[in-house]
């Protein structure tokens, strides 16, 4: 099943479910939009490399679509409708004000020079600018895009312009209007739902263990959150390999370690371990934060932990959450797990709008406020119907489309 047929297939299932309207289900099965370019991009040498990039905007009824811009080499049109329908669910699941999009342009950006990326992500917003702005697709970071490519972009099309438009894209850095809280957003609202969930099982979180897979932005900050509520984190990998000690090891040294040599590999008093072995490994709580598609019905049956925290998106196939939920594990689904990102881009938006800025105690609670309300808005759902959190998610999302579609219109 690709990428796309997953979002389909649990979009059914939640619409049936709820009975929705066959005509609110037609429109949420298709992207409003699509746009694919061509970026030349002048490369340190002199020559010119030409790379396809995507924007997809899946559905505006709440909202003007919003949603990252990954660079990657496995970035396909597939994978960015999927990605950008998951964006529509997980903004109307926590209750902003957006619709969903996604971008991204196919490019391994590992093999190009900083001033190559600079290039390519202005030359990408010239190309996207007849159809992003404040009012209408709000992009942000996503895989291997971060604040600094933000700053290029929102400098790129506020030249174009001739005006500063802070609010174009979120995940800025602070000096430019960025928000406080923004960099450990989806961390921080994917520990807040964890610690919800552990509440749920009568899981006492000190003490507890946790692994993490991908060590990135979310990840080693959903370590280092995790631990600052008493769990131990036992294992943590990244594409470069992993690292592994039953007794738990220091989250925020690990980082230093990965900045220093780049990758979790070697770290101190850690023995190895593969990407397999790591998410089979027995533990209380499991984040992936990596890329999509790693727990499948291949390996669903060996893992051994109590909650899935999806920092990810898209980690789990429809195939392994059926096998995950009769072994009890209770999964928090991506659109829930990892909505704090774009919770806090939605912050940062508000602020850029007004021109007034919060502190970081101020944007925390704020999403703590979202997060514990998404999440028991999800839970009542899960308990009250025979759907499991995934599904769960999708209705409540599903329920908020659905309403807007009708007032509006549009069936
Ligand atoms: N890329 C993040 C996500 O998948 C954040 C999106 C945003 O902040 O707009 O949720």
């Amino acid at each position: 099943m690709n990428v796309y047929e997953i979002v389909l297939k649990e979009l059914g299932e939640a619409c049936k479910i709820l009975d929705i309207d066959p005509g609110v289900y037609e429109l949420l099965r298709e992207p409003m939009r699509v746009f694919t370019c061509s970026i030349p991009v002048r490369m340190d040498d002199g020559s010119v490399k030409v790379f396809t990039g995507y924007r997809c905007q899946h559905n505006d009824a709440l909202g003007p679509t919003k949603g990252g811009l990954r660079f990657h080499p496995e970035v396909d049109l597939d994978e960015t409708k999927a990605l950008a329908a998951w964006m529509t669910f997980k903004c109307a699941l926590v209750g902003i004000p957006y619709g969903g999009g996604k971008g991204g342009v196919k490019v391994n950006p590992k093999e190009l020079s900083r001033r190559e990326i600079e290039r390519l992500s202005r030359n990408f917003i010239r190309a996207l600018a007849p159809i992003v702005g404040p009012d209408k697709d709000i992009p942000a970071p996503d895989v291997y895009t971060n604040p600094q490519v933000m700053a290029w972009m929102m400098d790129e099309f506020s030249q174009l312009k001739g005006v500063n438009v802070p609010g174009l894209v979120t995940g800025k850095p602070i000096i430019l209007g960025g928000s406080a809280g923004r960099e450990e957003a989806t961390a921080r609202g994917c520990v807040i739902v964890i610690r919800e969930a552990a509440k749920t099982i009568n899981l006492k979180l000190d003490n507890a263990t946790a692994v993490v897979q991908g060590y990135g932005n979310a990840g080693s900050a959903a370590a280092r959150l995790l631990s600052e509520l008493g769990v131990k984190v036992i294992a943590a990998n990244d594409s470069g390999g992993g690292v592994y000690n039953q007794n738990g090891f220091d989250p925020v040294a690990l980082k230093k370690h990965k900045d220093a040599t780049g990758s979790v590999k070697g770290f101190e008093n850690c023995s190895d371990i593969s990407n397999e072995e790591l998410l089979e490994l027995e533990c209380d709580i499991l984040v992936p934060a990596a890329l999509g598609n790693v727990i499948t019905s291949k390996n669903a049956d060996r893992i051994k932990t109590r909650i899935i925290g999806e920092a990810a998106n898209g980690p789990t196939t429809p195939q392994a959450d059926e096998i995950l939920d009769k072994k009890g594990v209770l999964v928090l689904p991506d659109i829930l797990a990892n909505a704090g990102g774009v919770t806090v881009s939605y912050f940062e938006w508000v602020q850029n709008l007004m021109h007034y800025y919060w502190t970081v105690e101020e944007v925390n609670q704020k999403l703590e406020d979202y997060m514990v309300k998404a999440f028991k808005n999800v839970y009542k759902t899960y308990q009250e119907t025979e759907a499991d959190m995934r599904i769960a998610a999708y209705m409540v999302a599903i329920k908020r489309l659905d309403e807007a579609m009708r007032i509006r219109g549009w069936v």
